[in-house]
């Protein structure tokens, strides 16, 4: 069966910062991605994992601000690490949990103001399933 988004779905990213902020959360970080932002930052990578970096259970995730909830890269509404951030920061919107039904998706959009902006194209089904898992 189609997915219910097969015709597309319309999104242009604002840079807007807001998905890098908000609400406690976690932005997860697989160990080459962790050496990727240690050598884009020229850092030894314990130092990197130290700094920016908290270990929940077995997985890694950037630190976020105790009270904003600002990712720890965020400077000014801009990714400081931006060519070098995580496949999950890469892949927003287009997280699985966020397509499960219309009603996730418009929750998403409350969210995230790239989505349904008047000059967001639309993605196709195809564009949009290459980011998924
Ligand atoms: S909230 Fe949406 S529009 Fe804003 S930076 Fe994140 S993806 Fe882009
Ligand atoms: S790494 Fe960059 S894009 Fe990802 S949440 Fe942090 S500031 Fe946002």
């Amino acid at each position: 069966m189609d997915p219910w988004y097969k015709e597309g779905l319309s999104f242009k990213c604002t840079e807007c910062g807001g998905c890098c902020t908000g609400s406690p959360g976690y932005v997860w970080i697989s160990p080459t991605e962790a050496e990727s932002m240690a050598e884009f930052l020229n850092m030894q990578l314990e130092e990197f994992l130290k700094k920016y970096t908290r270990r929940i259970g077995n997985r890694v995730s950037l630190k976020e601000h105790p009270k904003t909830y600002d990712c720890v890269f965020l400077k000014g509404k801009r990714c400081e690490i931006y060519s070098v951030r995580p496949k999950q920061c890469r892949t927003f919107p287009w997280w699985p949990e966020n397509l499960k039904s219309p009603e996730h998706w418009k929750e998403t959009a409350a969210r995230c103001e790239g989505i349904d902006q008047p000059d967001a194209p639309l993605i196709s089904i195809e564009e949009i399933q290459k980011h998924l898992p």
